[in-house]
């Protein structure tokens, strides 16, 4: 289980093979098995083998895990999640204490902002919501007791960007921690920690499992204090990963620079018949040129990732009908498998947020392109455009 150093030095696509694990000396397995136990034998009072004690606080497969996700985001110690809230919890109870302040995205993912607004709020950590993009909205929201900035970039539905540098140095300014979600871009289109985050969140649910039947999170950093922090708390507050659960994680975690690519290549396509297509209005997608953050996209990712949203031509009741009449696309929310998934933001995952600023417009649709023949997923939304 220890890290060669020549891997850690070594390309993503070998890190992502390679790290956090070795064949188990005893039987040669490539593959961490699944340590499917809750107790380890301990030789002698507090003789640990390899400082196995208790599953809650370590196990083989979810160190497998934890060690690839660091040697991927390029920090230190990873830390993985019964899921990607269970992870955000962890960050912000275990680093934050009552009456700090916490700048949030104003279109973060539902779930980070009903986290902050219905539980962290009542534990006395409070927020203030910020359109990202903005830096100078960013920098007027940090207030003496604001302990921590929280990103997400590309957001979901509408796909901004947020400058994870130019943010980091306004947080660091104000003694404020960067926490950068980064769940839609996945560590192979961006490494946040690199960029000046200090530490990285993850729905392990989406991208890095990547075939939607596993939920999980992670927390990684650079920082060895950070690190300990966090480690302490993923241990008193017990959220973790399982071991079946961990190594469906790393199993599909293996497989991500070439999926990330196939569903780049597929959303690249998509967008191109999108653009051409008088029933569509707007394409959003960071990889055109014509998109707001693409001058930042392009500086901090590799690519621009599977997630595309458009706007329809013929209102609501058309996008409902493109939602509903795809058939290789399927009607689902969540993001990030190996299958293609529509949505209708405005009904489904953004339904909670009708009325507020962070309404998203009726007429919008959302694609988690997958990796299937792009031909196909071209014919189905062209056939469900009408
Ligand atoms: C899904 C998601 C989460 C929450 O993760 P769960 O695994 O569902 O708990 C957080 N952030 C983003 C951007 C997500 O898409």
């Amino acid at each position: 289980m220890t890290q060669d150093s020549n891997v850690e030095k070594s390309g993503f696509e070998t890190r992502a093979i390679h790290a956090g694990w070795e064949p188990d000396p005893t039987t040669g397995a490539v593959i961490p098995p699944i340590f499917a136990t809750s107790t380890y034998k301990q030789d002698g009072v507090g003789g640990l083998r390899g400082g196995y004690e208790y599953s809650r606080s370590a196990n083989p497969t979810r160190t497998a895990l934890e060690e690839t996700m660091a040697a991927l985001e390029e920090g230190e110690r990873g830390f993985a999640f019964a899921s990607g809230l269970a992870a955000e919890d962890t960050v912000v109870r275990g680093l934050l204490d009552p009456g700090d302040h916490v700048v949030l995205p104003n279109d973060a993912y539902g779930g980070t902002h009903r986290l902050f607004d219905k539980v962290e709020q009542r534990w006395g950590v409070a927020h203030t919501p910020v359109a990202l993009s903005d830096l100078a909205a960013v920098e007027a929201a940090i207030r003496p007791e604001t302990k921590m900035v929280w990103v997400e970039t590309p957001t979901n539905p509408l796909l901004g960007v947020a400058d994870i540098e130019a943010i980091a140095q306004l947080a660091h300014a104000a003694g404020a921690l960067l926490v950068v979600d980064n769940t839609f871009a996945s560590p192979y289109l961006q490494q946040p920690l690199t960029l000046g985050a200090d530490v990285v969140v993850h729905s392990t649910t989406k991208y890095v499992g990547g075939h939607s039947d596993v939920v999980g999170g992670a927390v990684v950093v650079r920082d060895l204090e950070l690190a300990e922090r966090v480690g302490y708390h993923q241990n008193a507050m017990g959220a973790v990963a399982g071991a079946f659960e961990s190594w469906l994680t790393l199993r599909g975690l293996k497989t991500l620079a070439v999926r990330m690519e196939r569903h780049c290549d597929n959303a690249e396509r998509i967008v191109e018949f999108l653009e051409a297509d008088s029933r569509v209005v707007e394409v959003l997608y960071p990889g055109l040129a014509g998109h707001r953050g693409h001058e930042v996209a392009s500086r901090q990712m590799k690519r621009y990732g599977g997630m595309v949203s458009f706007r329809v031509a013929g209102g609501e009741e058309q996008a409902l009908a493109v939602c509903g009449g795809a058939e290789v696309f399927t009607l689902a929310e969540s993001l990030g498998g190996i299958e293609s998934l529509i949505e209708h933001p405005g009904r489904m995952t953004h339904a909670s947020v009708a009325g507020t600023e962070l309404e998203v417009p009726a007429d919008l649709v959302r694609l988690s392109v997958g990796i299937e023949t792009v031909e196909d997923l071209v014919a189905d939304l062209d056939r469900a455009l009408g």
